[in-house]
């Protein structure tokens, strides 16, 4: 089976990409690679901060990789939290404070629309790389619903649903999600260039 480094340290995921992929790749985490720093995201946009990261990996490690940034844009905050999703409520907080800080910063609003988007980058062993995207419409519910997914699937409804992303299966949710979305295009693209060295042993 051949392998592909996900040059993140984020066990969710790793779990959603091994969920979709595991049949057909190996997912190594970085963890697996022997890396433990938290990689910069100083970068001013979700494709920027994957890009840093991918990239300081094949730096540091040598591996060619894929890595990904994603967040949660709400249009009636401006399009917060975006770049900012993993700390919203502040360094060292973790998603129960995120989604506590989202449903007051929305209390009383009735536009409610957001979407999960993600920038999934594919790092060459030469350094070239390419970006695959993936968005998914929804909106902010008034209370917490459902305890599987991570981060903002509590409150989070795709447009079509009555359930949130965390009362969903994995199925269901890595069928119509921003993250599903992106990597189905970039295996697509792996598979279509016939890339099969590297990433993948
Ligand atoms: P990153 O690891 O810097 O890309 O930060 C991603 C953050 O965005 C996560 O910590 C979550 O807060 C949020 N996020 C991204 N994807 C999802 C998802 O599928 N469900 C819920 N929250 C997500």
């Amino acid at each position: 089976m051949s392998t592909i480094v996900f040059a993140t340290n984020n066990a969710n995921k790793l779990r959603e990409l091994r969920e979709m992929l595991g049949n057909e790749y190996r997912i190594l985490g970085l963890a697996d690679i022997g890396c433990t720093a938290d990689i910069p995201e100083t970068a001013d946009s979700f494709e920027g901060n994957a890009l840093l990261k991918g990239l300081y990996v094949l730096e540091h490690f040598g591996y060619a990789c894929i890595a990904d940034d994603s967040g949660l844009e709400v249009d009636a905050l401006d399009g917060a939290p975006g770049i900012y999703s993993a700390r919203y409520a502040g360094e060292g907080h973790g998603a129960a404070a995120n989604n506590a800080k989202l449903l007051k910063e929305l209390d009383g609003r009735t536009d409610r629309k957001a979407r999960f988007r993600t920038a999934m980058v594919l790092v060459d062993s030469d350094g070239s790389h390419k970006t695959f995207f993936g968005t998914v419409e929804g909106s902010i519910g008034t209370e917490a619903r459902g305890n599987a997914g991570f981060g903002y699937d509590p409150l989070f409804t795709p447009d079509g649903w009555t359930k949130t992303f965390a009362e969903a299966a994995p199925d269901e949710k890595n069928a119509v999600s921003h993250r599903g979305k992106a990597v189905r295009k970039l295996v697509e693209y792996l598979k279509s260039n016939n890339i099969s060295s590297n990433i993948y042993d």
